[in-house]
């Protein structure tokens, strides 16, 4: 055997045009706010953002949400009104009617463009109505869709304590999690429930994931006598994590390279550069190297990632053998190209609005390790896709399904390719083992579909082109 049979195939990665359709990031207030109970959002953009996220956010917008459009006017973009007076009076108004433990500014691609000094104005009307203003310019310019999340949570990420505080007792009182994970036991029980746990330096995860997962995930690292101190965001903001200097941190989703690099150039954490947990292998890459990193020997872990996926053979002899085509708008096409390759599937390209490859490294190389176990091609990376030539490509190699949008998802239904509507990846519940069966109904739910309508002979519905 010579060396080069036994060096593994390099991922090929391309750059498009930036062509393409995804959310813009100011739809993270959607689930922040939900996630952040005590918080409020005040996207400070014009009416364009704010029909976006009225129409985005669909039914949510008729329960109230804690957010709002501070809109701009032609007087504030030509500098004639004050920019701080009229944010102050909005700012009032949201501590009158909502009194919110926080305030979140989202900057936009307006505030950019006209330079409005979001950063400046801050602390100093923080100071004046005496309620935290964190600042996040989550715009179209610069980011994709979830990228909003990571511009919260590192501007969150500076608010956290830099020291566990007198009343640390008091506060784990009202901690969400540790009520629910000790829910029932008397004090001493906790007390001896704390030697469960492994002697390792505290750990903060980070990532916004709703509540059940977030219970789910610590439960997992807890069978391995691994403690979460923390979750970055918290159910409320009052009880953001403590950071100090040598703590460990681990992200969740594959979007968060800003937060990452927050905490370890500013907080001076450390990063534990693991696979996500998404899919039943990515779980179990996740808590290996987390265990590893604090010299804990995982316990039935391999056992626990078998029993999953033996629950998960009916949905996987559906897609087994087909291709999956991703489009790319949300970042987490790489961990869910991956699970779906494990799962049986060929992916001819994964496209990707942004491709941190630090942030990803250990993702990637799973990803290119299941390639090679599975003995299928390495997909085609491709930042910045270009939608239109995109489309040409899913013509020439007759995928199976394709991943993308709202704006092409019927179009290419319409010419007989399945499409699943890629946003929904975004706010199903996709982490741990548990929910890897999520992931499989929605990927499969168009198959399943289009299987049972397939005798009705509609699977083209478009006129082909006269050939003259
Ligand atoms: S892309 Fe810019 S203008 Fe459009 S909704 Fe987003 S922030 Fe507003």
């Amino acid at each position: 055997m010579t060396l080069a049979d036994t060096k593994p195939q390099a991922l090929d990665f391309e750059c498009e045009t930036g062509n393409y359709h995804t959310f813009c990031p100011i739809s993270c207030v959607a689930w922040l706010y939900q996630k952040i109970e005590d918080s409020f959002f005040l996207v400070i953009g014009t009416k364009t953002c704010g029909y976006f996220l009225q129409n985005a956010m669909g039914v949510m917008i008729f329960a109230e949400p804690r957010y709002a459009m501070a809109e701009l006017e032609e007087g504030d973009i030509s500098a004639q009104l004050n920019d701080y007076e009229e944010l102050k009076r909005l700012c009032l108004q949201i501590k009158r009617d909502r009194n919110p433990s926080v305030i979140v500014w989202i900057g936009t691609c307006t505030t950019e463009i006209i330079k409005t000094d979001l950063e400046g104005l801050a602390p100093r009307l923080e100071a004046e109505i005496d309620i935290p203003i964190v600042v996040a310019r989550a715009n179209g310019l610069d980011y994709a869709f979830t990228q909003g999340e990571d511009t919260v949570l590192a501007a969150m990420a500076h608010r956290c304590p830099d020291k566990a505080p007198v009343l640390e007792a008091e506060k784990k009182e009202r901690n969400a999690i540790s009520t629910l994970l000790n829910f029932g036991k008397h004090k001493d029980d906790v007390a001896t429930a704390d030697s469960e746990y492994h002697d390792h330096p505290p750990l903060v995860l980070f990532g916004s994931l709703p509540d059940p997962v977030v219970t789910q995930l610590t439960l997992e690292l807890k069978r391995h006598g691994i403690k979460v101190s923390g979750w970055l965001p918290s159910k409320r903001f009052t009880e953001l994590p403590v950071l100090e200097e040598g703590y460990y941190v681990s992200g969740v989703n594959p979007f968060l390279s800003r937060t990452a690099t927050t905490l370890m150039r500013r907080r001076k954490c450390k990063l534990i550069g693991a696979p996500f947990p998404i899919g039943p292998d990515g779980t179990r890459a996740w808590i290996a190297k987390i265990c590893s990193v604090f010299g804990v020997e995982p316990q039935g872990l391999e056992e626990r990632e078998a029993q999953i996926w033996q629950g998960l053979e009916d949905y996987i002899q559906l897609i087994r053998g087909k291709s999956v085509f991703f489009m790319g708008d949300n970042l987490l096409e790489v961990s869910l190209a991956r699970f779906l390759i494990r799962c049986g599937m060929t992916c001819p390209e994964i496209g990707i609005p942004y491709m941190d490859k630090r942030y990803q490294a250990a993702e990637l190389q799973l990803l290119e390790q299941t390639c090679s176990e599975m003995g299928v091609p390495l997909p085609r990376i491709v930042e910045k896709p270009d939608n239109y030539n995109q489309i040409q490509r899913i013509k020439d190699l007759n995928v199976d399904l394709v991943i993308t949008g709202m704006a092409h998802a019927n179009p290419l239904e319409a010419r007989g390719i399945s499409t699943k509507w890629s946003v929904e990846f975004t706010f199903a519940q996709i982490h741990g083992f548990t929910n890897a069966r999520d992931i499989l109904e929605l990927v499969t739910r168009p198959l399943r579909r289009n299987h049972s309508l397939k005798d009705l002979g509609w699977d083209k519905l478009v006129q082909e082109a006269a050939s003259v």
